[in-house]
């Protein structure tokens, strides 16, 4: 056990060490099975001989997210910190779902959370809890949006579908909740830059019949769309959720990370008049995968939505309600969740160990690097930049190039261990996209990547 330990441990270290990590990429199902073979014996393989089929071929067919030139979908960055204290809180063996069993990892992860509220002026009700990812995050939120709106028409909704709204931008999960929640959505179209507007929303809104109005629980608004960046107008969001009495939930997944960048903020004013908005650590807050914040305008309306009850759990019950300071309450009761790792933690211990102004410092970094690389493709003739970035996605055409030519550029700069930037699409045409998350890519590596496309693909 102890050299096993060692072995792992030390692989540990020197990943976390890397700087860059090689960018590695995938290879087919028949090689792997072939290079691995079958690992799950009755005898076992022993942990040294699992470990090194791991390190070895395992781990070098999965593509290092944090690489500083991995740009497509959304990538990571976590701080060693941060990854140092994901391995501890395996060790620890903590359960986070109650009070009860995790209050100091509780009490820590709220700490974060409270950070994070505090960034987007939330007021002292607020509270919530870390859930897997946006989707997970999305989904809790509008449950709890359906349940606040149902309670509130006092069973006149009971068996009523639901209805909420969101623009043509919204990230793929808030459909998915929709569809989950057997709910209607309703697609407000975004304006050309991808952004959910005012006049589309009044005139979407004006649109429904009055059995629809009476159905509608909940306003999506996204606040960095993941495929361009851009932030909804959300004040003017704020004040139609307001007029209409309805849920206002803010997609933050990929953006509301830059709440702590002081040189954008201004995009998400608004937000503070939000009931719900979510943000993933493990996108552009510098944590490890996998972990989502979610946050409650009034903790109680979660509270009410999720709490499990059950024979054995009832125990854990007894003093959840009104009156309980939202900073001692269940995480198992805010989402759509009951068993949880503490997976606030790492960001956490990575924030409480570096302080917010480099976070902010780390935030503006990708901001700048961004910046710069929207001045480098507008420079250069064979590129053209099809929108000014609001937050840190660059998404741009090389002028007379084929989808294919796209993708073979894309597949030959993976596969010799360059970049990862896969082709996106925008009104329907191919181009590039950049997400820029992580504060070791450099202006260097952005113009790397611009020169190797300056000669066709071969
Ligand atoms: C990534 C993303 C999601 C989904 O988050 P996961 O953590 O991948 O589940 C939701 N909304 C937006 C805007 C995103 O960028």
């Amino acid at each position: 056990m102890a050299r096993l330990a060692s072995q792992a441990l030390r692989y540990a270290i020197d990943r976390i060490r890397m700087d860059p990590p090689p960018l590695d990429a995938p290879i087919p199902y028949q090689q792997m099975l072939a290079e691995v073979g079958q690992t799950v014996t009755p005898s076992g393989l022993g942990g040294v001989e699992a470990l090194r089929l791991f390190t070895e071929v395992l781990a070098p067919a999965c593509i290092s997210v944090d690489h500083p030139k991995f740009l497509s979908f959304v990538p990571g960055a976590p701080t060693e910190a941060s990854i140092i204290f994901d391995m501890v809180v395996s060790a620890g063996s903590i359960y986070t779902g109650s009070w009860l069993e995790g209050a100091g990892a509780v009490f820590a992860e709220n700490q974060a959370l409270r950070w994070i509220a505090d960034l987007a002026r939330f007021p002292e009700s607020a509270g919530g809890v870390f859930v897997s990812g946006g989707t997970a995050g999305n989904l809790s939120a509008l449950i709890a949006a359906r349940h606040r709106w149902r309670e509130r028409a006092e069973g006149r909704h009971d068996r009523t579908r639901g209805l909420m709204m969101a623009s043509s931008g919204a990230h793929s999960s808030v459909k998915q909740a929709a569809r989950a929640m057997d709910a209607d959505i309703v697609v407000v179209p975004a304006d050309e830059k991808g952004r959910l507007n005012i006049g589309a929303l009044e005139s979407t809104m004006s649109a429904l019949d009055a059995a629809d109005r009476d159905r509608l629980f909940a306003i999506v608004a996204t606040s960095g769309t993941t495929n361009l960046g851009v932030v909804d107008d959300l004040s003017a969001v704020a004040d139609v959720a307001t007029a209409h009495g309805v849920w206002f939930h803010v997609d933050g997944a990929y953006g509301a990370a830059a709440l702590c960048a002081p040189s954008v903020r201004h995009l998400f004013d608004g937000i503070e008049r939000a009931d719900s908005f979510i943000v993933d650590p493990h996108k552009w807050l510098f944590g490890p995968y996998d972990s989502c914040a979610l946050l409650y305008r009034n903790i109680h309306d979660g509270r009410r939505a999720h709490t499990q009850h059950a024979e054995y759990l009832d125990v854990l019950h007894g003093e959840q309600d009104e009156t309980r300071p939202w900073m001692e309450m269940n995480p198992a009761d805010v989402a759509h969740h009951l068993s949880r790792r503490a997976r606030g933690l790492p960001l956490w211990f990575s924030l409480a160990t570096h302080g917010s102004d480099a976070y902010t410092a780390a935030m503006e970094k990708t901001l700048d690097t961004t910046r710069f690389g929207a001045e480098e493709i507008r420079r250069r003739p064979y590129l053209e930049l099809l929108l000014e970035p609001d937050l840190s996605i660059l998404v741009f055409r090389r002028v007379g190039w084929t989808p294919e030519q796209y993708q073979r550029w894309s597949d030959a700069q993976l596969h010799s261990g360059q970049s990862f930037v896969v082709p996106s699409s925008w009104n329907g045409e191919t181009v590039l996209r950049f997400c820029i998350v992580n504060p070791r890519t450099t202006n260097a590596h952005l113009v790397e990547i611009l020169d190797s496309m300056e000669e066709d693909p071969a």
